[in-house]
């Protein structure tokens, strides 16, 4: 796979355009600049992976739009040492994002043909998740909670309660929340039983399906 001069500066052009929409944390910016996201798209529209555009993949999933993956990712406050569950691997472009602030991610899809090309992909790249698991997110990871944070790809129309019971306390959840337009909503949970909520805004994903493996 190849990162050509073209391709690297239509990167550097997208990736200050998302500046230019309000992306301000540096860090994130410079792991997307990094990342070639011509890799993860449908090989029949590479010429648009520089668009901040979502894009279909296969089994008719999408790649979300570069903006607003650097946006969930943003609020998800992602240090170094922080374990981090995301639902809905899709394209695996968000886990590379995510990989590139901490090496303790962990992916969960449930569609099987993206789970099977994003695992050779990963090993391809050389992008090493904790665990790339095939199954439904809606359960998060029992056996490996508590999470310091975790990101839901997928619009989800209620909010999936074993994730919130996986947040570690001070742990932090984005999720896009909403059946046909979705509000991006984080919760922190400040104790056992109390999460403060916040919401930034509409969005729109492809829903989030539950037990239907
Ligand atoms: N982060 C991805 C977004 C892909 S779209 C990217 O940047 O490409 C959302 C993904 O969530 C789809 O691949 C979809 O198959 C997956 N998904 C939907 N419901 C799910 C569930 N219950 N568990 C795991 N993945 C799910």
């Amino acid at each position: 796979m190849k990162d050509t001069i073209k391709q690297k500066g239509l990167r550097r052009q997208l990736i200050s355009s998302l500046k230019a929409k309000g992306i301000l944390n540096e860090t994130i910016l410079d792991v997307m600049t990094k990342i070639p996201r011509h890799f993860f798209m449908d090989p029949s529209l590479v010429n648009f992976a520089y668009e901040d555009k979502a894009y279909p993949i296969s089994a008719n999933q999408t790649i979300s739009q570069p903006y607003t993956v650097a946006f969930q990712t943003e609020l998800l406050e992602v240090s170094t040492f922080h374990k981090v569950l995301e639902i809905g691997t899709g394209s695996g472009y968000q886990t590379a994002v995510l990989l590139g602030l901490t090496p303790n991610v962990y992916t969960i899809e449930r569609q099987q043909s993206l789970f099977k090309q994003t695992q050779r992909l990963f090993l391809q790249l050389g992008l090493r998740p904790k665990k790339q698991i095939f199954g439904d997110g809606y359960n998060g990871l029992p056996n490996v909670a508590p999470f310091d944070r975790i990101i839901v790809t997928a619009g989800a129309p209620e909010i999936p309660k074993p994730l919130m019971n996986q947040l570690a306390i001070g742990g932090k959840l984005i999720i896009p929340l909403g059946a046909n337009t979705q509000i991006m909503t984080r919760f922190t949970r400040t104790s056992t039983l109390v999460f403060d909520k916040e919401e930034f805004g509409q969005f729109k994903f492809v829903p989030l399906l539950e037990n239907k493996i």
